[in-house]
């Protein structure tokens, strides 16, 4: 997906997962973030790395109720994931 803006989507998931404050005040003005947001949190969009984490989780919760284990393990994962997309951020030289 090509924005006018240059935001990437990378940016805009962490940003959807509360790891990206910056794009505050961009995203409340660009209509095409808007929309990759929306559709982000519709669970409407098939985002290639989103959609596998997504499901781990959800195994991950199937796993926890099956197993009676405690909380933390989902926190875990999503943290693991905004430290993944994390590094990604800030490396425009542009
Ligand atoms: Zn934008």
């Amino acid at each position: 997906m090509n924005r006018a803006c240059a935001v990437r989507d990378e940016q805009l998931v962490a940003f959807a997962g509360g790891a990206d404050f910056d794009l505050d005040e961009h995203v409340a003005t660009c209509d095409q973030c808007q929309d990759f947001l929306a559709e982000l949190w519709d669970g409407g969009l098939d985002h290639d790395l989103v959609e596998p984490v997504v499901q781990m989780i959800r195994l991950e919760l199937f796993l926890m109720d099956a197993a009676k284990l405690g909380g933390g393990i989902v926190a875990d994962m999503l943290q693991a994931l905004i430290t993944y997309l994390d590094p990604g951020l800030g490396k425009d030289d542009q």
